[in-house]
């Protein structure tokens, strides 16, 4: 187990009066002596984040001056933002921006003083406390007013706010605001501005996003009330990557991961190892997910054919006319995980392909109608040499059954967020 680097002191107490104007402690039940050392503080605060007991240490962290700069880099490790209950750590003072230059110095200095906590420290707090982050994981989108002014504070700071950001992971409600999203003008593709925010703020190497996932009997209803902005995702994803006016993240994203397909119209990054990892048939009511089987024919699902075309189209996108296909594919593959997954299948085929497939069958049906397309479609477009299209299937990974993610660490179907259409507004 590693542990962060202490420089303060070497062993604590609980000292409410010393602690945040926010939290007390009772005195009878303060601890005034026997001081623990750091190391144990520190081992106890990893087993607390191990065991995901973070409200635990988030109110240890407040005991203190000492116990909160000594624990602030495990508590903000990984960070969920949810809507409303992350304002108050994103906001901050625009008026303020400065403070991003030589940050180290002044969080110093505001210990070294005792002004570190109070209330008009409040931004330079957060920002210490932002550059702890590695690991974001957006549940929902900031508030508008709260996002809008994380980009202003961005836009005129000199530093990075998330310098040490490593992965980042959009969550269903979160993918669901991107897809929704109204932007002010329409000059070019635009974000929710959190998102262009961060882009402008952080080099992560992992993003990876998650779709929501109904009972299959309810997957067609759900195709038909998310269709509208499918595309839209995938432009603003592209574009996240390569905003070109202050974006970071074409120099340091190499792996991309989209988690729980069934319909979805697929993103592609250039220059990203590209992982779909497919959603297995959801059984109602039951809520367990059933694999490509015997056991998942009859169940409602896209036809194979939908499948192959989701599969062509993540590689398409990715060569639009006039785009030099050489230089989109350095550093670009595709790696389609549990492909056959939540395809209408039954248990032999017959005359009648719409009412499903062999289930064995779907895999080389797939991947054949891949191979046979590619080549025909692809030298169609401007800057599309025709000798790339091997060098193209060359990038093409099949996946059978599950793999970990690269970014968030999901194994298939694991923690997949599963909602019923009636609960979809
Ligand atoms: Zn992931």
């Amino acid at each position: 187990m590693s542990l962060p680097p202490c420089s303060l002191s070497s062993s604590f107490t609980t000292e409410s009066s010393h602690g945040p104007r926010d939290h007390q402690v009772d005195k009878k039940v303060q601890i005034q002596k026997d001081a623990l050392p750091v190391d144990i503080i520190l081992r106890i605060a990893h087993h607390l984040v191990d065991e995901e007991h973070v409200g635990t240490l988030s109110a240890v962290q407040r005991c203190s001056r000492d116990l909160y700069i000594t624990l602030s880099p495990l508590l903000y490790r990984r960070v969920d933002i949810r809507r409303t209950r992350s304002d108050s750590l994103l906001t901050l003072d625009a008026s303020l921006a400065s403070l991003t230059a030589d940050l180290d110095i002044k969080v110093e200095e505001a210990v070294r003083s005792g002004q570190l906590f109070s209330s008009s420290n409040a931004t330079l707090r957060r920002l210490d406390a932002l550059r702890h982050i590695r690991r974001l994981t957006l549940f929902q989108l900031p508030s508008d007013p709260i996002s809008t002014s994380f980009l202003t504070f961005i836009t005129k700071s000199s530093a990075l706010l998330l310098p040490n950001l490593e992965s980042v992971q959009i969550l269903p409600d979160a993918v669901d605001s991107i897809r929704t999203f109204i932007p002010g003008s329409y000059d070019r593709v635009r974000n929710p501005p959190f998102l262009e925010g961060l882009s402008k703020t952080s080099r992560p190497s992992r993003l990876c996003i998650a779709h929501r996932v109904v009972p299959s009997e309810e997957w067609e209803e759900h195709r038909e009330i998310s269709v509208l902005g499918q595309y839209q995702v995938v432009a603003r994803l592209t574009q996240l990557r390569d905003d070109d006016d202050g974006g970071l993240w074409s120099s340091s994203l190499r792996e991309f991961s989209v988690h729980d397909i069934v319909h979805q119209v697929l993103p592609s990054l250039q220059g990203c190892r590209n992982v779909y990892h497919f959603s297995s048939h959801l059984s109602s009511p039951s809520n367990k997910f059933l694999s490509p089987g015997p056991r998942s024919t009859y169940i409602p699902g896209p036809p194979w054919s939908y499948r192959a075309w989701q599969l062509g189209t993540a590689i398409k996108n990715l060569f639009p006319s006039g785009s030099d296909g050489k230089t989109v594919l350095k550093g670009t593959s595709w790696e389609f995980v549990n492909y056959d997954g939540h395809i209408l299948t039954k248990m032999v085929r017959d005359d009648d392909d719409d009412s499903g497939v062999g289930y064995d069958e779907v895999q080389d049906l797939v991947q054949d109608a891949v191979k046979a397309g590619l080549p025909q479609d692809l030298p169609m477009r401007e800057g599309f040499g025709r000798e790339l299209v091997g060098e193209v299937f060359d990038k093409i990974g099949y996946v059978a059954g599950d793999r970990k993610c690269a970014c968030c660490a999901r194994i298939g179907n694991d923690r997949t967020t599963i909602t019923r259409i009636r609960d979809i507004t």
